[in-house]
């Protein structure tokens, strides 16, 4: 079962997620504002995280930093903010989906177990592109003797471009794969990109990334 957190302070919409989500197997705590979601994180160690922006105290966002300090759990923000800046905000600092209000409870189902798949299914197969190899299981890339724990997006870019090393992936592929929305600022690839490449450069013989310019990027095991 999947333990979800809510944090937020509307009562009526924290009702109707808990109506949403108990029906559908989701095991649900909740808090009512940022520090209380802070402290309910460490006391039900949630698989994912619905985070409400404007909350009392800490805003959504600090909930997010203190969190990110600490943590990869999956975090979807489900706010009535829908302006592009809010978005791509709560994104660069580490949510990994944004739902706004109003929303449809099918959709947020959907999201919650695409941003919980791996949890559900830990045992997915181990990808290799010469001496990398990367482990779904747990999170984790080994290139030669190194071992690298890799946040979730980066896991997923990694996944990507090693299921089609050799290959070129465009960006659009990647945006769309990895961050679901086209907001059409994708900043935040480019650093994804940056950090992956700082870690293939750091184990000799390791695969690398190069650039296709105006296309996309390609591994070369
Ligand atoms: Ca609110």
């Amino acid at each position: 079962m999947l333990n979800v957190l809510i944090v937020e302070d509307e009562p009526s919409y924290l009702e109707a997620l808990k109506i949403t989500l108990e029906p559908e197997g989701f095991a649900v705590a909740t808090a009512a504002d940022g520090r209380a979601g802070i402290t309910a994180f460490e006391a039900a160690m949630p698989d994912v995280i619905l985070l409400d922006l404007m909350l009392p105290d800490l805003s959504g966002l600090d909930v997010l930093r203190r969190l990110r300090q600490r943590s990869d759990v999956p975090v979807i923000v489900v706010s009535a903010k829908s302006a592009e800046a809010d978005i791509v905000t709560a994104l660069e600092l580490g949510a990994d989906d944004y739902l706004t209000k109003p929303y449809s409870s099918r959709e947020l189902v959907a999201r919650i177990r695409a941003n919980t798949r791996r949890i559900a299914d830990p045992e997915q197969e181990v990808l290799t592109a010469g001496n990398a190899v990367l482990d779904p299981g747990r999170y984790e890339m080994r290139i030669g003797e190194s071992t690298f724990a890799l946040a979730r997006k980066e896991f997923e870019l990694a996944e990507l471009l090693m299921e089609r090393q050799g290959r070129i992936v465009t960006r659009e592929t990647l945006l769309e794969r990895i961050w679901g929305i086209d907001w059409g600022d994708s900043k935040s690839l480019d650093q994804h990109i940056r950090r992956l490449r700082r870690r293939f450069e750091q184990v000799e013989g390791a695969p690398q990334i190069t650039t296709v310019r105006g296309v996309g990027y390609r591994l070369e095991p």
